[in-house]
């Protein structure tokens, strides 16, 4: 059973591009730990927060229903945001009882890998919209992916000028 890492030499390592089967299967191990009695308000988990190296998280998102599900993601990149930014107050399973106030965006886009319709062996890239606490969520995870963490966010962002 894989676990989550302290360890921020691992936390900060950045991802790299997965083949797609080998992509499902890492997400498979990330939902056995997430869940974990002790970890049920989990909402989202990258690779490398279990000291893995691959571009893919998992994160639990709302439905048309209004239940929330364990959704994959695989070699993603974040598209197109909004121009409007908040603060949002967020956790991390990675710094337990440490959380931050980071910038995030109203809105993203999303390119990911997903199952090739009609296909068995095959997989494409889509682009879906995200909003709310959803693209919080998703915000969240792709940063981890780069190596980026709610408690080494303004770096990067002072960096990027
Ligand atoms: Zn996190």
């Amino acid at each position: 059973m894989s676990k989550i890492t302290t360890n921020t030499d691992l936390i900060e390592r950045k991802c790299d591009d997965v083949y797609y089967t080998e992509g499902m299967k890492i997400a498979y191990k990330l939902l056995m730990v997430c869940l974990m009695p002790k970890y049920q308000q989990a909402v989202g988990l990258a690779h490398n927060q279990i000291g893995g190296t691959k571009s893919v998280f998992i994160a639990k998102l709302e439905t048309i229903t209004g239940t929330n599900k364990w959704q994959t993601f695989i070699n993603p990149t974040i598209t197109d945001k909004s121009k409007n930014t908040y603060i949002s107050d967020e956790g991390c399973m990675s710094f337990p009882n440490k959380p931050n106030k980071v910038k995030r965006h109203n809105w993203i886009e999303l390119r990911h890998q997903v199952k090739a319709r009609n296909d068995v062996k095959g997989s494409s890239f889509i682009t879906e919209r995200f909003e709310g606490f959803d693209a919080i969520i998703i915000q969240h995870e792709c940063d981890h992916l780069n190596g980026i963490h709610i408690h080494n966010k303004e770096k990067e962002e002072v960096n990027d000028k």
